[in-house]
């Protein structure tokens, strides 16, 4: 792959139920039954299915990630990963990066090529969204410098506050 990492790496605001990308992922709960926020919005849009998937996975370690079927949703997959539920310990940008990591080390066992992220943890997990960028962006472009086959990985903000977050973190890790 010619380019640097970070050409691959796209930031936009919106609602990531709506991207027709290999796979959206879901900042999901260790049990995987559901809850508010991002996770809410993913289960509302594409139906049982994805539910009923997730049940019978039975759960998922935070840092870790599984996959399913989008249901009705224009993506054609769901990656599931659990990102940390913020405490200010050396140990949650550890496991932020781990979460990004193996959603994407997911989507490649599964030959996807387009993947969309939204803020993990930033929402009700707590986690400062200036910090959580950096770790995240800086997660992806490693994945992506390492492994040619994911051609897009696209961050889906839901507010023009984490949008501009992003965006000053991409740029300071392309700087670098
Ligand atoms: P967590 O529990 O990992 O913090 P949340 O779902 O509470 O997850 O929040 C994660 C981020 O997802 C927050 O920035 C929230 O604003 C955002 N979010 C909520 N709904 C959507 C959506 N439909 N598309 C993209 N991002 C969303």
């Amino acid at each position: 792959m010619t380019g640097r990492a970070t050409d691959r790496i796209d930031l936009k605001r919106g609602d990531i139920t709506a991207e027709a990308v290999d796979a959206i992922v879901n900042a999901a709960n260790s049990t995987l039954l559901g809850g508010g926020g991002v996770d809410g919005a993913i289960h509302r849009g594409g139906g049982p299915q994805i539910l009923d998937e997730c049940r019978a996975i039975g759960g998922c370690a935070t840092g870790d990630a599984v996959i399913t079927t989008a249901g009705r949703l224009p993506a054609r997959h769901v990656i599931h990963t659990v990102g940390p539920i913020y405490r200010d310990a050396p140990d949650d940008a550890v496991l932020l990066a781990s979460a990004y990591r193996r959603s994407l080390e997911v989507a490649s066992e599964h030959g996807l090529r387009t993947v969309a992220f939204p803020s993990i943890s930033t929402g009700a997990y707590g986690y400062p969204v200036g910090d959580a960028a950096q770790v995240a962006l800086a997660t992806v472009r490693d994945y992506l410098d390492a492994h040619s086959d994911i051609e897009l990985v696209r961050f889906v903000l839901f507010s023009a506050d984490d949008l501009a977050m992003y965006r000053d973190a991409l740029s300071r890790i392309s700087r670098g």
